[in-house]
């Protein structure tokens, strides 16, 4: 993708696969990231392109299958609400105490780049409604 590519241009472009993703890398420590809060299941780290002055992202350690929402199946039942709950935890470690927002992005037209499960927090600023 060209650098200038938008992340709806990369959510279209990209191919919903359960092969690993960048987001490996990362848990691997292979790429670099900012890394706010991380325990035994989960990862958390500021997103690269941020689209607010808090945009951290949060990911299971293990895939298990969850390319995305839409996979999930009984069995992830657990990680889902260990995840919700880091993000709050995270919310909280980042004072935000006015308000956030929690973002799956799921598919192409959810606008899903990366496939392997992520919780969007964003924060820091008014958010608007409806979402783009
Ligand atoms: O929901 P979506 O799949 O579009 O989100 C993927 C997010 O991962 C994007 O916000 C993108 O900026 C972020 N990202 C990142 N570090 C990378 C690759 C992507 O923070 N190396």
């Amino acid at each position: 993708l060209p650098p200038m590519a938008s992340e709806k241009d990369a959510a279209l472009a990209a191919v919903p696969t359960d092969s690993p993703t960048i987001f490996d890398k990362i848990i691997n420590k292979e790429i670099p990231a900012k890394v706010v809060y991380e325990d035994e299941k989960v990862l958390a780290f500021r997103d690269i392109a941020p689209q607010a002055p808090t945009h951290i992202v949060i990911i299971p350690k293990v895939k298990d299958g969850l390319t995305g929402l839409s996979k999930a199946e009984e069995r992830h039942c657990e990680i889902l609400g260990h995840l919700l709950y880091s993000a709050k935890r995270v919310a909280e470690q980042e004072g935000l105490e006015d308000g956030f927002r929690i973002v799956i992005n799921d598919g192409p037209k959810g606008c899903q780049s990366v496939y392997h499960l992520h919780i969007h927090l964003l924060g820091g600023r008014q958010m608007n409604w409806p979402p783009g």
